[in-house]
């Protein structure tokens, strides 16, 4: 029990009194099904079916309407035709509903009509401080408490398979569709929570729930957009502190921000990959496909993190073995690397010695002899490596023993084992019952299966990195202000430098000139060879416009130089305001160019990216991206990340770039992004010029997105 007053979450999904609005005996109609899931799965509380047309629906007394009733109930399930939705809302909360669950669509999610209808509705509810789940939404259900509080078909199952998977999900049909999947797989849950176009309660409120519900161990939330981060963001904390693992799925990973090419960093990442950056940050689990983020979270409930990264794998089938060895070389993790007794006990029974846990019992001198199968697996499974057990189920003999040699090791040694039926109905009959009925799960699929253990490994992982790696420096004045003076719009090359050089990373020594005499002046107060671009707003691409001239060795260099720059900022951007030539020192002694980037988006905050190659960033498609801020830590793993971290780390003889000056400038751009939030749009510093080990690191471009403050 909550120790504060009980949310809306929790008032709903223990409701006491529920009234039915639109209730039917027609399981056609979604007022039919809700009314019969509730009776099905053994509502305990009052049930209050409401039809003006019926005395009774299945044995219960009809109301012709919700203020017909004594008294209010906790909860209105609410299905009714669209234009009717106000008035029924208007009843609800005259008798005092606390959660109306609207199931009617043709809302916000249809057009203007239906968004003015859910207006209205949320304006209703407000009033009368009632809450609103929905509207188009599929419910939710408590299965532990037999609150099922849905309308979907699904729910005709049997029983509601009780568990300690939580699952709060943006998509009503989706979860439902996971729900069967999970269902035949032997996965149960505590509650499920769907929340449709979220007019009032929304995804973190579920999520919320699930953190602080003592019948859930893991969370599984699917997620379309967030609505509001710092919520998403402290429900993912708390669950972080309470040591209850959350996997997530993101619906649409496509690249909208591709079309945006004002900057690298907007074609370079979508909000996919700022979401998945923004999971990392939080020690969220993120998997592509919601029916496999049930198991896996299933998996996260039942075993928590492995305690090695080794896994080990039996199968009858050679052939199965070598189809999970090449899996496993494409995975983070590794098969088993025994030591001791497992060697022993290979040794035995295997014509050649084995040191590496994938095994086929077909290979045995005596295959299939049980004992001596359930023995292996027993003592591979205490080998210190092993962090956990697949078991490939080709048709063999003993099945059903191995199987519940499998169940056993994963019950009492705690070993997180899967069992991957590969031999259909030949198993069905007993192993797939067994599944059900002991709450074990069963997975059809071997891609499944990896995805399952890649989830538990990063849980682990997780739960050992986390602390350290993201920044703890507070901002300072100097960014403060040097974001006081900029005006909304694209930045400037020395703009942009403003902001990086007020977070200390290093950049060009340089000077605005308005004249060839001025950045004569500047040059040699800058020494030579000099470099000077054209500075303008708006002229995005310098060196494109010819206005980039590089190594220029003397004054006579100079002043051409800078009326070639005149002449090309008139041709290349002729509406484009000219500031002026920026007369700047020429980095020399690079090894390594690199790409640092900063966004920021409503959903899911700040973020920093690295990539390799400087200007070719876009062509390579090399980038690591996190939640800023990030420690220097962090950025040096982000940078060790890339595909093409080899020509850091000095290859062939060529000297090693300085990573730690490259990584201190990830980290302190990254600072600058997570202070200035939604003002700094984007941020691109490209190139960066990186020297040999010990010798720096240099910014030699930036540009950026300036907001207006919010
Ligand atoms: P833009 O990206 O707008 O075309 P840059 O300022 O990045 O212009 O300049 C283009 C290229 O010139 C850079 O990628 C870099 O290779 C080189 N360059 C620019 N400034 C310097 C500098 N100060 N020292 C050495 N090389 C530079
Ligand atoms: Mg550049």
């Amino acid at each position: 029990m909550p120790v504060n007053e009980p949310t809306a979450m929790y008032r709903m999904l223990h409701a006491e009194s529920i009234a039915v609005i639109g209730a039917s005996e027609d399981r056609n109609k979604f007022g039919g099904r809700l009314i019969y899931n509730l009776i099905h799965h053994g509502f305990k509380g009052t049930l209050y079916p409401i039809n003006p047309k019926r005395e009774t629906i299945f044995d219960l007394k009809a109301y012709p309407n919700i203020t017909a009733l004594p008294s209010g109930p906790d909860v209105a399930a609410v299905a009714v035709p669209a234009k009717a939705l106000s008035e029924t809302l208007r009843g609800c909360a005259k008798m005092g509903v606390k959660v109306a669950i609207v199931i009617t669509s043709q809302m916000a999610e249809s057009g203007e009509e239906g968004a003015k209808l859910q207006d209205e509705a949320v304006a209703i509810a407000r009033e009368a401080g009632m809450r609103i789940l929905g509207p188009n939404c599929l419910g939710a259900l408590n299965a532990q408490a037999d609150v099922c509080l849905s309308p979907s078909v699904t729910m005709s199952v049997d029983k509601l398979p009780k568990g300690r998977v939580g699952v709060a999900s943006q998509s009503g049909a989706l979860q439902t569709a996971m729900f069967i999947r999970a269902f035949d797989a032997g996965v149960g849950f505590s509650s499920c929570i769907t929340v449709g176009n979220q007019a009032d309660l929304e995804l973190s409120d579920g999520f919320e729930y699930l953190v602080d519900d003592p019948d859930t161990d893991a969370i599984f939330v699917y997620v379309e957009g967030i609505k509001d981060l710092e919520r998403f963001r402290t429900a993912a904390q708390k669950a972080r502190a309470a040591n209850k693992p959350v996997v997530a799925v993101k619906a649409g990973r496509t690249e909208e921000g591709a079309a945006m090419a004002n900057s690298h960093t907007a074609s370079l990442t979508g909000s996919y990959d700022a979401f998945v950056a923004l999971c990392e940050s939080l020690g969220i689990v993120v998997t592509d496909q919601p029916d496999t983020a049930v198991l896996c979270a299933d998996a996260l409930a039942r075993w928590g993190a492995p305690k090695a990264e080794g896994v080990a794998v039996f199968s009858g089938s050679g052939g199965a073995a070598a189809l999970a060895a090449d899996a496993i070389a494409e995975s983070s993790f590794h098969a088993s690397k025994l030591s001791g007794p497992a060697i022993d006990h290979l040794g035995e029974h295997l014509p050649h010695r084995k040191e590496t846990a994938i095994i086929d019992f077909g290979g045995y001198r005596s295959p299939f002899v049980e004992d001596v199968m359930i023995e292996s697996m027993e003592t591979v499974a205490d080998d210190p490596d092993t962090g956990a057990l697949l078991m490939i189920m080709t048709p063999q003999p003993c099945m059903e023993q191995l199987a519940a040699a499998i169940r056993s090791i994963g019950t009492d040694k705690g070993v997180p084992a899967l069992l991957c039926n590969k031999s259909g109905s030949l198993v069905d009959e007993q192993v797939n019952k067994d599944a059900k009925e002991l709450g074990y799960p069963i997975y059809t699929s071997l891609d499944d299966c990896y995805r399952v253990i890649e989830a538990l490994m990063a849980y682990k992982r997780i739960l050992e990195s986390a602390e350290g790696d993201i920044a703890t420096e507070p901002a300072t004045p100097e960014i403060n202000a040097a974001a006081r003076v900029l005006a909304p719009g694209l930045l400037t090359e020395p703009e942009a430098k403003g902001l990086l050089a007020a977070a200390g990373a290093p950049v060009t020594r340089e000077q605005m000139a308005m004249s060839p005499d001025d950045a004569v002046a500047a040059a040699r107060e800058i020494g030579f060879p000099v470099v000077m671009k054209g500075v303008a707003r708006g002229l995005i691409h310098k060196s494109d416009a010819g206005a980039v001239k590089l190594n220029l060795a003397d004054v006579a260099a100079v002043r051409s130089a800078f009326a070639e720059i005149e002449v090309a900022i008139a041709e290349a951007a002729p509406d484009a305001e000219l500031a002026g030539c920026l007369v700047q020192e020429m980095a020399t002694g690079g090894v390594a160019e690199a790409f640092i980037g900063a966004s920021w988006d409503p959903q899911h905050g700040p973020a920093v990216l690295v990539g390799a190659g400087g200007v070719f960033v876009e062509v390579l498609k090399d980038v690591q991206m996190a939640a800023a801020p990030v420690s220097p830590k962090k950025a040096r793993t982000m940078i060790e990340g890339l595909k093409l971290w080899p020509l850091f780390a000095g290859p062939r003889g060529r000297p090693k770039a300085d990573v730690d000056a490259l990584a201190d400038i990830v980290h302190r751009v990254s600072v600058l992004a997570a202070h200035l939030g939604p003002q700094l749009g984007e941020l691109d510093v490209n190139p960066v010029i990186v020297r040999a080990e010990g010798e720096g690191a240099l910014c030699v471009d930036a540009r950026a997105v300036w907001n207006a403050p919010q």
